[in-house]
Formats: C-alpha cells, structure tokens, sequence
C-alpha cells in the first residue's frame, strides 16, 4: 500500500513539469530543460525517504512558487497519513515564502494550524487561526476550526462566539449547534447557579426552538428546586420539538407527576401519548408501572401481557418477568412469540459481497447482481437488525 502514496505527488509533479516544458518552449530564452533537482526529489520518494524529498521540494520552491499546489498537496497527504511533522515543516517552509499570493498565504496558515491541531499542539492552533481573524476579511473556514477546536477543548463560551460569526448556508443547522452549546453551558451551571443555568437554556431555546435537550435540563432544574409544575409545562414541550425524545422525558415526567400526587392526570396524559404513538414501547412500560402503584401489579401484569401479544418486545417481556412471577400458561406464549418475531427479523440470507439480505434464498443478488454471493447464515443475537419500528 505505501507506493499508492507515491502517486499523488506523483502525478501532481508531472502536471507541473508538463506545464513548464510547455511554458519554457513558448517563451524560455534559457536552455535548461528541467531542474535535475525534480528528479532527485521524485528519485527519494521512489526509495521511501520522504525527509529528503521534503527537502528537494522545499529547495525547489525557491526558484518556483508554481508547485505551492503540489505542496500543499503532499503536506495534506502526509498529515492524513498521521506524519504532523513532515506536514508541519512543509507549510512553514511555504508560509516563510514572500511569493505567496495572499490567499495561497492563508490557506497555508489554515493547513498548518489543522496539522497542531492534529498533533495535539492546540494552543499553536489556536494563536494561528486568531491570527487570521485579525485579517480585514478573514476566511469563513477559520470560524469553523477555531469552532472544532473551542468543542474539542470544551470551551463551550469561546465555541459559542465562533459558531455565532460563521455564515453559512444552512442557518438553522448552526442555529441547532449553538443551542447545544448553550445546553453545555447551562449543564456546567446546573448545580452552582440555577438562575443562570435557566437563562443559558432561554437562549438555547431562542437559536432553535426544537431543542428538547433544553426543555429536559430545565425541567431538571425546576425538579431539583421542587418547582413541579413548572417542570411539567418545560417536558410538555417535548412532544411538539420531536416525538422521537419523547421516551427521555418519562421518567422526568413521572417524578414530577408522583411529587404533586397527579397519578390519574399522568395516566390519562400516558393514554394521549399512546393514542398518537401507539407504538412507543417505553409510554406502555411507563403506563404499566403506573397502573402498578395505581392499581397492583397483577393489573399492570395484565396490561403489558396484552401489549406483548400485539407487539412482541424483548424489553417488555424483560419488564413483566421482572414484575414478579408469571404461570407457565401465561408465560410461554410469549415467549414464543417473542422468538418467533425475532427469527422473522432475522438476516437469513445475507450477500457476501453488498450486504443485501432477506427472507428467501436468491442465487442471483437483487442487491448487487453478482451470482452466488448470497448464503444462508445461522441466527445468533448477531445477525437481528435492530427491532426499531417507530
Ligand atoms: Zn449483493
């Protein structure tokens, strides 16, 4: 694999001499046809010594600012290669060149701020690309580093002021990301300042509405100054921002409910939530643990015994046994239903080559078209694609 590496700089010199040939017959009054220091510099890299062919390139660069292209190529190649170093003394040697374009300057200085952050070393990232900003019109993608780098480092204020500056052409995604942000901070301030922490969440909420993670640390924050009701109105936001987080909201919404001894509303509001996600596995636990204070547990053992025969689960078959002891009568027809609907999920025949699977055997791959790539594979907890169906 390692002469594959080899080809870009490869390829990329050869476009670069071909164009200088051309150029030196056009107009050249001199008489060299190639600087034979190229091929000393191609001549290491065939023999896998990259440090002296950094070195050829770098001589080269002196007498011609054209290959900063190629540069900044093999830099790129050497970093995602995990070589920083090499990458590092490639970029400075570039930046030290007064023939640098002002753009080919700054783009330059992102690479090699990119390869400290990449070695680790992210204070000198950081300098690098504050430098940047310092720049009349400095260019959009630093926000977006120094943005990573301030996540990276969990300086969630300095990511925000970044975030806040980057244009982009999705304002909703960043506006999405910035709320994340405020949630990070406000979970900092959670337990020390729970004032502040509810005006970071305002304005988590402000850059996007649909941030359920706020309304869950609000309502935790009211639940921890015993302010019940207030947390209830935060997670009753919850369903409108995304359903999907609905089964996060629960155990809040059961802490609240049980503390202002509201178990019937619960109730009721559980059976709402079921009536428009009828599927949604843990609002039937939820209501069964709640008929089981309300009503025994023999009644919550009924409840989710005839929810698993319309909707087989693993979780909640785990739930009812764990509700206490259940007769053989009762028992093994779930299980066996339970089994039966795991094996129909099962990827009975899977393609070796494009990973298509189904239920029937197929000598020919609908997936991929390739004959006999398809075989029968046994059903371990291995092979079951996961039981989402909501
Ligand atoms: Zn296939």
């Amino acid at each position: 694999m390692e002469w594959l590496f080899l080809l870009l700089p490869i390829a990329a010199l050869s476009g670069w001499l071909t164009a200088r040939r051309h150029y030196k017959k056009r107009f050249s009054t001199q008489q060299s046809r190639f600087d034979p220091d190229y091929f000393k510099g191609l001549n290491y890299l065939l023999n896998e010594q990259p440090d002296k062919a950094i070195d050829v390139f770098i001589g080269l660069l002196e007498v011609n600012s054209d290959t900063v292209e190629t540069h900044l190529a093999l830099a790129n190649l050497f970093r995602r290669r995990g070589e920083t170093e090499r990458a590092i003394r490639i970029h400075q040697n570039l930046i030290a060149r007064p023939t640098l374009s002002p753009s080919q300057r700054d783009q330059a200085l992102i690479e090699l701020g990119l390869d400290y952050m990449s070695a680790g070393v992210l204070d000198r990232a950081e300098q690098l690309f504050l430098e940047l900003l310092n720049k009349p019109s400095p260019p959009n993608e630093t926000y977006r580093h120094l943005l990573g780098l301030y996540q990276q480092q969990k300086h969630w204020q300095k990511a925000i002021d970044m975030a806040k500056k980057l244009r982009s052409e999705h304002p909703e995604k960043i506006g999405a990301e910035i709320a994340q942000l405020y949630c990070e901070l406000a979970e900092q301030a959670l337990k020390l300042d729970a004032s502040g922490s509810l005006s970071l969440l305002k304005k988590a909420t402000q850059f996007n509405p649909k941030c359920v993670r706020a309304a869950l640390l609000e309502a935790s924050v009211y639940i921890e100054a015993d302010q019940h009701a207030k947390a209830l109105k935060s997670l009753a936001k919850v369903e409108q921002q995304d359903p999907h987080y609905l089964p996060e909201a629960l155990p809040l919404l059961k802490t609240c409910y049980q503390a202002l001894n509201k178990m019937t509303v619960f109730r009721t509001w559980l059976k709402g939530i079921l009536a428009r996600h009828p599927k949604m596995l843990s609002a039937h636990l939820m209501l069964a643990e709640v008929i089981e204070i309300q009503s025994g547990t023999e009644k919550a053992q009924a409840y989710l015994q005839t929810q698993l025969q319309q909707q087989p689960s693993l979780e909640g078959l785990h739930h009812l046994l764990s509700m206490g002891k259940l007769s053989d009568q009762t028992l093994l027809p779930l299980v066996h239903d339970m089994t039966d609907s795991l094996l129909q999920h099962g990827r009975r025949y899977v393609c070796q080559h494009c990973g298509f699977s189904g239920k029937t055997m197929h000598w020919h791959c609908p997936g991929c078209q390739h004959w006999g790539t398809i075989r029968p594979t046994e059903l371990h907890f291995s092979s079951f694609e996961p039981l989402s169906d909501h």
